[in-house]
């Protein structure tokens, strides 16, 4: 086994191996910078520098506010183009872009160069449906820098149509009636722009 793949089958790998979500550093999505493997099956494109947008005063109880490119004050993922340039890209394009793997044709994410299943370095992109369904979910009433302006808020992990699961915070539910949110809710993807180079997903009750 390379050291490369050693170094990505090793568990816990620092929060940044999601794309979307940290448990450590309260960030939505941000990368790993993944040192790229000698042999790829996919083309990728790369992705600028990611300016931050200026702090917001704190506007408690407008979680649903209308949502601008200069009130996006929370962290912005810096998108390694190695690992994950196509879900970005399709991000974009308002589009859930996802690898598989061409071996065992099973869907996974995070993305990663590597199948977690079969181990494949044989990995393809495609557009998913951008459906799936509420897997479990939590209602967070603390929460560090911007998003402490939107608690409480729900995070979810979402059990996506194609397989595998991906973490959001849930748009579409009150923080305050988690009575009304039921596991298995069917939920839809939609993206919002940060900045002009990124669009991050978030999933939405339907
Ligand atoms: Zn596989």
């Amino acid at each position: 086994m390379t050291a490369e793949v050693d170094r990505l089958m090793r568990p816990g790998i620092p929060c940044a191996a999601v794309a979307t979500g940290c448990a450590n550093c309260s960030s939505v999505a941000h990368d790993v910078q993944v040192t790229p493997p000698t042999t790829r099956h996919v083309s990728q494109s790369v992705m600028g520098p990611v300016k931050r947008t200026r702090p917001l005063s704190r506007d408690r109880g407008s979680k649903e506010r209308e949502r601008t490119l200069a009130d996006y004050n929370k962290p912005i993922p810096d998108p390694d183009p190695y690992t994950t340039g196509p879900f970005w890209e399709g991000a974009k394009a308002g589009k859930l872009v996802l690898p598989r793997c061409t071996d065992c044709n099973r869907t996974h994410f995070y993305p990663r160069n590597i199948c977690p299943f079969c181990y494949s370095m044989n990995i393809e992109w495609y557009e998913a449906s951008g459906e799936g369904w509420i897997q479990t979910f939590a209602v967070q009433h603390r929460a560090m820098g911007g998003w402490a302006d939107e608690t409480p808020f729900v995070t979810a992990f979402i059990d996506l149509k194609e397989g595998d699961r991906m973490f959001t915070v849930l748009r579409g539910v009150d923080g305050n009636k988690p009575e009304d949110i039921k596991c298995g809710t069917p939920v839809k993807v939609e993206f919002e722009k940060v900045n002009d180079d990124v669009s991050i997903p978030f999933w939405r009750v339907v």
